[in-house]
């Protein structure tokens, strides 16, 4: 498994002239090796011999988890960076710039001499955006054991409990279900607060006759889920109702049209469309849709500017919302896995609108 993970970095060892690629984001570390610590470097080379290095807090944890790398444990990283490269003769190592940073780069290149550092623009962690059987196995199970709590809890939001009280409630029920926690900071978002795509819960208490958006994700074995239901209290407003309507249909057109080779931007641009078609147009900002995985937010984005081609095994969000400040909002998400003829929903809980 980890041997074909490894493989895909085929392409940027060669595109670059690469002798090896020093690793700093901890997903992409663990994705390769197989360590889930919190500290760590990943060195390897072109044949894909690798070198995991670690403190002394870690030498234990990697040497138990991390799979074909030799676990080698520093004082000092750079000297022992340094002298990896110097004793395998490595004269041009890639570096993710995006996790490497600017003092760690000054560093290491300050104590190289021979050894040119190659930032690697091309995002590497697009490596990890089509997922392996293993991967979707775990993202599976998270998404249902996140999708069970909430319809176990669902029936607790009721006007006068806090947003917050609610998240709690959820988290709890995640937690009791198995999951190691909460996959980000659940956002319960009542009447006018829904209008804030990202609204935190607060001590803000529920109302009868509000709309409630909540976007929350489990976490577990290192895989994230991620969903959005958008629940009503009581009889709300006749245009909240519509809104629903709008984005759920939005919602069903970008699922029925998940497709491997489809551009990101088209499948984005089928729920925008529909959206705008309906009026709403200027109050659905951001993108369609996100990979989920080790992160919560990962490779590829679907969104208008995103020109990556959609692949099978890919794992994505599709979360069109109508955001009206003063008024309030709505989103419905799921995540999908995408399949040769299209796409299967990992996430469970019904998008129908639900009335509490
Ligand atoms: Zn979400
Ligand atoms: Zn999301």
């Amino acid at each position: 498994m980890l041997i074909a993970r490894r493989a895909k970095l085929e392409r940027f060892f060669t595109s670059h002239n690469l002798d090896a690629i020093l690793f700093s984001s901890l997903s992409t570390i663990r994705y390769l090796s197989g360590f889930t610590g919190s500290e760590g470097s990943l060195l390897m080379t072109r044949d894909l011999r690798c070198w995991f290095l670690c403190d002394s807090r870690y030498t234990d944890q990697a040497t138990l988890e991390v799979v074909d790398a030799e676990v080698r444990q520093f004082s000092e990283k750079l000297a022992t960076v340094k002298e990896l490269i110097n004793d395998f003769r490595m004269l041009r190592v890639g570096f993710e710039e995006t996790y490497m940073t600017v003092a760690a780069f000054n560093a290491l290149s300050a104590t190289l001499d021979r050894c040119e550092l190659i930032s690697l623009n091309e995002n590497l962690d697009q490596i990890r955006s089509t997922k392996d059987q293993d991967e979707i196995d775990r993202l599976s199970l998270v998404a249902r054991l996140a999708s069970g709590a909430l319809l176990e809890t669902i029936g607790k939001l009721k006007p006068g409990i806090s947003e917050a009280t609610f998240a709690c409630e959820l988290e709890f029920e995640m937690r009791r279900r198995g999951a190691d926690g909460r996959a980000f900071d659940f956002i319960v978002a009542s009447g006018e607060r829904g209008a804030m795509p990202h609204g935190r819960a607060s001590n803000r208490e529920i109302r009868s006759g509000e709309l409630v958006t909540i976007d929350f994700g489990a976490l577990m074995n290192g895989y994230h889920s991620d969903e959005t239901v958008t629940v009503a209290i009581g009889r709300p407003d006749p245009r909240a109702i519509e809104m629903h309507s709008v984005v759920r249909e939005a919602h069903d057109r970008a699922i029925a049209a998940v497709r491997p080779g489809m551009a990101c931007k088209d499948l984005d641009a089928v729920a925008r469309d529909y959206i705008r078609e309906c009026g709403y147009g200027e109050f659905f900002g951001h993108g369609l849709g996100h990979g989920v995985g080790l992160e919560i937010h990962e490779k590829p984005t679907i969104s208008p500017r995103g020109d990556t081609l959609i692949e099978e095994g890919m794992v994505f969000t599709i979360e069109p919302g109508i955001y009206i400040p003063g008024f309030g909002g709505v989103r419905i998400e799921d995540t999908v896995v995408v399949q040769a003829d299209g796409c299967r929903v990992l996430t469970q809980v019904p998008k129908e609108l639900m009335y509490l």
